[in-house]
């Protein structure tokens, strides 16, 4: 089995401010759960499949944009990417803190979903830092805590907690369920989810893996028919091209 877990190599598992910043979105994605709970009405069930799909769209439309953006040039990405000895050998692990080096924060992620596709399984061995860190960061965490401060100072009605936190809650977690997707293994409630239809199937994810021209969302897949006629009129407009889905220089 291949190891390739691009730059949490690097850093280990779990520093104390990445923990601290996952227990921060625990902590406030729970309050908003309790908050959406104790206000529930029969208006919530709509909003909550709503936001479901939400972040099941957002899943699909980063990975299509990530998937076929083009690796920056010139910073020699290629070398990681094709790669032929261990890729626990020293010089393949001093090459990627150089690669790395080189690349901003986020053209690093852009490098991690092209380097998913030939190299599927290391996503599900990651952990949960590696998966959904930046994600929290950037959008999830920022989007909860607005949401925890929203409910303090003004009522906020009892369907839109229950649509935001779903929102909230599956974009969070987008590529932890991503993960699911690639192990064997997995807690009880993914599977629970999987039997209720709100989390896709691994042999529903595979259609993407195959031609990596389909079916882009990784949460629910309800988004999936919407993002694939997206993509195919991308693609007729010249948009998409298949040079972006791997570095080349
Ligand atoms: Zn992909
Ligand atoms: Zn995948």
């Amino acid at each position: 089995m291949d190891r390739h877990e691009g730059f949490g190599e690097l850093t280990g598992p779990g520093s104390l401010g990445q923990r601290t910043l996952l227990w921060a979105f625990a902590v406030s994605l729970a309050a908003n759960a309790v908050a959406a709970v104790l206000n529930f009405g029969w208006a919530s069930i709509p909003t909550l499949l709503g936001g479901w799909y939400l972040a099941d769209l957002a899943s699909g439309l980063v990975h299509m944009a990530l998937d076929y953006r083009p690796c920056p040039p010139g910073k020699r990405l290629a070398d990681l990417y094709f790669y032929e000895g261990s890729r626990e050998s020293p010089e393949y692990l001093a090459m990627l803190r150089d690669r790395m080096s080189r690349v901003s924060a986020f053209d690093r992620l852009v490098y991690d979903f092209k380097n998913h596709h030939p190299r599927p399984h290391a996503l599900g061995r990651r952990d949960l830092w590696r998966q959904i860190g930046s994600t929290v960061v950037i959008g999830a965490l920022p989007m909860s805590l607005m949401l925890n401060l929203a409910m303090m100072v003004a009522p906020v009605p009892g369907w839109l907690c229950a649509g935001l936190f779903a929102a909230i809650a599956g974009g969070g977690f987008a590529q932890y369920f991503h993960g699911t997707l690639h192990r064997d293994q997995n807690p009880w409630f993914i599977n629970a989810m999987r039997r209720a239809n709100l989390l896709m199937t691994p042999a529903a994810h595979q259609l993407h893996h195959d031609s990596l021209q389909r079916d882009f969302a990784t949460n629910s897949g309800w988004s999936n028919p919407v993002i694939n006629r997206l993509f195919n009129a991308l693609r007729t407009r010249g948009y998409l091209d298949d040079e972006g889905l791997v570095p080349n220089a």
